[in-house]
């Protein structure tokens, strides 16, 4: 293991504009060096390095970080195969430290079950190359299929024999370890080949490392499972992985779009006709570790089903997880009867091309559109219908995002914005509120639903404290702690930015409803309390990976924070906010007093409003009704001093 000292060193001495200028062609631009992205496929340049920052960020595609990020990105490794990259650039010496015997062990472990797998493939690809049975049932289904030899050796396709136990012979006779073949799967208890007259699907993880098989009988045995693959090991989670990912990526990037299709052969085929930024979830339904996967690429998926309706209304459902990771997704439907190999084959590659880009659809109004046609008038049916819609737009983290599909679908249902809106907001503090009490998003599979929605139904209908949410708020107030908080924020008074933020948010703090802004705000304060202030690279080199993309993202991200309420657009026309942010400070801060102190005060009102004759004549009520004349007073303050009027 590299020492944290060389690690620190690397840190420290890495200079993020000699680091990218390796890669990418940098001029200046003011204080910044800008240059074309080498993530994403651009014409005017959107990728930006700013020398004083120590980070890059691409305002096209969303990357950003500082140099030991870019070269993961960039070159496709781990973090200490990127520590150790750009120590030898900069000549600084890399100090180990001891692995642990049970970390050695487990590393030798694994290391054997990569070394089994590898063995097992190019006797898969020698079998369908080599032999008269490969050669006559497997090379002959792939041709069928149309694949050329070039993609069936790039795809690593192979063909495991009839025999009982060829495979597994071979492999004890090269000395692996027998156990780690019935590990792996490739040798059954009774020490006969897994896998036998199937075609093989070599599965890769996401460096290209060989990680499991999957076999599909050619047999029409309807007994026999089409297709089987490896168990789960050490090296493979199912969860984890999609199928083509590691050939796929550099094409995900580049599209800054991920295509999603159902089988290993569509990957492939689509893949041979020039469409190379394609993935499979192979049969399980997506997870949100695949979904996590993707996004280390892009922001976009793209979903191709085969035109039959059964299957649509499920996928739609699994979708919402989706969402949730703050992803965009569109569909395309193809014609009935095809799926996309079959598609591409009539179609040709360019026609394809042209068929996805004219017919893709935003999936809330796809399902929107679907819902609805199925209700056809029954307003039963079309109040589910809405209630589901709703469900899947409270699941989007994004606010702005979120409020142009309301807008969307109120024209779509025909129903008023502002009741979508109040809908909407339902949903969301009723999952605020599962979330708080333990009640899960989505019904247990194992357990009875008709409990689970009881018990959702029962949340969402707590009196409204929460419009939409303070998210907007609590992250301008962090962006500007990040970018200014060791700047001055009253000279005279010797008062940084951060100590005005952090002595203004400490009693609201418990109100916040994002995670990271209030996490970053408690740290703060904990430093500030020990007389240190944070600088940049505190943040973009936390040892939270939370905390450092929030800050590579608020260094970045100007304009947009400073004026903004949940019905108006960010006002683009205003100072930088460099020579402001005294005044950004204030504001901002005010902004997040007001909205908390109006969610106290609905809380109040909902109280008073409801209290019995007995309660109204109680001592509780009468501290309530003063906290209440209070908080108005407060908060008529705070909007004087925004100089805004609000009631
Ligand atoms: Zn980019």
């Amino acid at each position: 293991m590299i020492s944290q000292r060389t690690i620190q060193e690397v840190f420290n001495t890495a200079k993020v504009e000699d680091i990218i200028s390796d890669f990418v062609n940098l001029r200046r631009r003011g204080v910044n060096l800008i240059g074309n992205c080498p993530f994403h496929d651009e014409k005017t340049p959107s990728f930006t390095v700013s020398p004083s920052k120590n980070i890059y960020k691409c305002f096209g595609c969303g990357r950003g970080g500082d140099s030991v990020r870019f070269i993961m990105e960039h070159e496709h490794i781990s973090f200490p195969e990127a520590i150790r990259f750009i120590a030898n650039k900069y000549k600084i010496e890399i100090e180990e430290t001891e692995d642990s015997e049970a970390e050695k062990e487990k590393k030798e472990v694994t290391d054997s079950l990569y070394l089994i797998n590898d063995f097992a493939r190019d006797y898969y690809m020698d079998t369908l190359f080599n032999r008269n049975e490969g050669r006559n049932i497997g090379l002959s289904y792939f041709k069928e299929r149309g694949f050329r030899e070039a993609t069936i050796n790039k795809f690593q396709l192979g063909y495991a024999t009839d025999e009982r136990d060829e495979f597994t012979r071979k492999a004890v006779e090269k000395k692996y370890n027998i156990d780690f073949l019935r590990t792996l799967g490739l040798t059954t208890k009774s020490d006969a080949d897994f896998f036998r007259a199937r075609v093989m699907f070599t599965i890769h993880n996401v460096s290209g490392k060989v990680i499991a098989f999957a076999g599909r009988t050619l047999s029409a045995d309807k007994k026999q499972p089409k297709y089987i693959n490896s168990p789960e090991s050490d090296i493979y989670n199912k969860r984890n992985i999609l199928y083509g990912i590691y050939f796929a990526k550099e094409a995900i990037r580049k599209n800054d779009e991920c295509i999603l299709v159902e089988g290993y052969t569509d990957v492939i085929s689509l893949h041979q006709g020039g469409i190379e930024n394609v993935v499979a979830s192979s049969g399980t339904s997506l997870t949100h570790e695949q979904v996590r996967l993707i996004k280390r690429f892009t922001s976009n998926i793209k979903i191709l089903y085969d035109g039959d309706a059964a299957g649509i209304n499920a996928a739609l459902r699994g979708l919402d997880m989706v969402l949730e990771a703050d992803m965009n997704v569109k569909l395309v439907l193809l014609p009935d009867g095809h799926d996309p190999d079959s598609f591409l084959v009539e179609r040709g590659s360019e026609g394809f091309h042209q068929f996805i880009k004219d017919q893709e659809e935003d999936f809330i109004y796809f399902k929107t559109k679907i819902l609805l046609k199925e209700t056809a008038g029954d307003p039963i049916k079309k109040s589910i219908a809405i209630k589901d819609v709703i469900s899947s737009i409270a699941k989007i983290p994004d606010t702005l995002k979120r409020s142009i599909y309301i807008q969307q679908c109120s024209e779509l249902l025909d129903m008023r914005e502002a009741l979508l809106v109040s809908e909407v907001n339902k949903i969301i503090r009723a999952n605020i509120k599962a979330k708080k009490i333990g009640i899960p998003n989505q019904p247990d599979p194992d357990k009875n639903e008709d409990e689970w929605l009881k018990q959702k139904t029962v949340l969402s209908t707590i009196p409204p404290e929460l419009v939409i949410n303070d998210a907007w708020q609590e992250k301008a107030v962090a962006t500007i702690l990040i970018n200014y908080g060791h700047e001055m924020y009253d000279v005279e008074q010797n008062i940084t930015v951060a100590q005005y933020i952090i002595s203004n948010t400490s009693e609201i703090l418990q109100y916040f409803d994002t995670e990271i802004p209030k996490k970053i705000i408690e740290l703060v304060q904990d430093l500030l309390s020990k007389c240190s202030i944070p600088d940049h690279q505190w943040y973009t080199q936390n040892e939270d990976e939370s905390i450092r993309n929030f800050a590579i993202d608020a260094l970045t991200t100007i304009y947009v924070y400073a004026d903004w309420d949940s019905r108006s657009m960010p006002l683009q026309n205003q100072k930088m906010p460099d020579e402001n942010y005294i005044h950004d400070a204030s504001n901002a801060i005010l902004r997040l007093q007001l909205k908390k102190s109006k969610r106290l005060i609905a809380q109040i009102e909902d109280y008073l409003n409801n209290a019995s004759d007995e309660v109204k004549s109680s001592e509780e009520y009468s501290i309530n009704m003063k906290t209440y004349i209070y908080l108005i007073g407060q908060r008529n303050q705070i909007a004087e001093k925004l100089g805004t009027v609000t009631l």
